[in-house]
């Protein structure tokens, strides 16, 4: 049978689901307190229940859990990189990053990735599977617990793309910001995608007003295209057209993401044509230096061309910063942490 995955309901949802089972209303946010604000993880453990109770929601329901499999420490900065193994046997990764007013957790949301844009480890063996909502949250709450802390802010920037994973997406955005659980400010939430234009709008109609990221990585729709085959599906005029609506609709500036790639967008035409593209556009551009990945070809732009490439955009008034290398002793970003271990240990992972 079929088990209900308790962790990935919203709040309405359980409330739906107990009442489905001819249980109290005020069941439904105990159980929702137990599991995303106390980080509970075993029904036989939830102590306000009677053993019935508990006999009862075991037989036709469960809660997903995910273990941490293994732990890179920065010895540079504080950045934690995790592995967490899924109960199906899959892996997927996540962050912690420690910064001055917190932590922030950068999650994953899909096994694997479809986007196939050239330079991203996540996406070379294609998609395996979407994550579940609890899939996410657990991401988070197993962090909070090796951690000994509370993660303030989160960043959907590990594998996967967000926007593939639409509903699932925001389940866990609902369930992480609802005050009987996590209680996440929206505001200290930022998705990252590469660009799927329907799902902005519809991102933007959800009225939710997390930070929206753009992986953008070129100006120009032939370069675009060539590291990032959702530019052929999208253009770059489209996008800004999405990410005007969702500024008008959640008055939040949107971020750019643009990794610099020696030769291929670092050049001074790269920073015009960047200029004019963003202008009226209300934005903040993060620059990443490229994390070479074996599968890709190129280097990272050199710090001078980086500099450069900054300072054309200051003098433009467009805002703009260079992200800091976190952890850049521990591998790297998205998804290589994972395929180097899966691959180097004869490690499967399943559909
Ligand atoms: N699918 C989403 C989120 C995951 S990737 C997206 O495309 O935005 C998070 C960010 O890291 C993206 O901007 C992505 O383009 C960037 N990235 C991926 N691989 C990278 C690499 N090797 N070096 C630098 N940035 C990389």
């Amino acid at each position: 049978m079929h088990k209900v995955e308790l962790n990935s309901l919203t709040l309405n949802e359980m409330e739906e689901f107990i009442y489905s089972i001819d249980e109290k209303k005020y069941r439904a946010e105990q159980l929702f307190t137990y599991i995303h604000k106390n980080r509970g993880s075993r029904i036989k453990n939830i102590s306000v229940f009677s053993i019935t109770l508990r006999d009862k929601l075991e037989n036709i329901a469960k809660i997903n859990n995910i273990k941490i499999f293994k732990r890179f420490d920065s010895k540079i900065d504080n950045t934690r990189k995790y592995l967490f193994l899924l109960e199906d046997n899959n892996i997927i990764e996540g962050v912690a990053m420690e910064y001055k007013h917190g932590i922030t957790a950068c999650i994953s949301t899909q096994v694997g990735c479809k986007m196939g844009c050239s330079f991203c480890a996540s996406t070379k063996d294609g998609l395996i599977r979407n994550l579940s909502p609890g899939e996410m949250t657990n991401q988070i709450y197993m962090m909070e617990k090796d951690l000994n802390n509370r993660i303030t802010n989160i960043v959907l920037m590990g594998s996967g793309e967000p926007l593939d994973n639409y509903d699932n997406t925001l389940k866990f955005l609902n369930i992480i910001h609802d005050e009987k659980g996590h209680n996440t400010s929206y505001r200290n939430i930022t998705l990252s995608t590469c660009g799927i234009v329907p799902k902005i709008y519809e991102l933007a109609d959800e009225e939710i007003p997390i930070t929206l990221s753009i992986s953008l990585h070129s100006p120009f729709d032939e370069d675009r295209k060539r590291i990032m085959p959702i530019g052929k599906k999208y253009s770059i005029p489209e996008i800004i057209e999405a990410c005007k609506y969702y500024d008008n609709k959640s008055n939040r500036r949107i971020t750019m993401e643009y990794t610099l790639i020696e030769g291929v967008n670092d050049r001074k035409k790269d920073s015009d044509e960047l200029v004019r593209i963003l202008e009226g556009l209300n934005c903040h551009v993060n620059l990443i230096p490229l994390n070479p990945i074996e599968e890709f070809d190129q280097e990272k732009s050199s710090k001078i061309n980086i500099e450069k490439f900054k300072t054309r955009l200051d003098k433009a008034n467009i805002p703009v910063t260079i992200r800091r290398e976190m952890g850049g002793d521990i591998d790297a970003s998205c998804g290589q942490l994972r395929r180097r271990y899966t691959s180097s240990k004869g490690f499967k992972t399943f559909q």
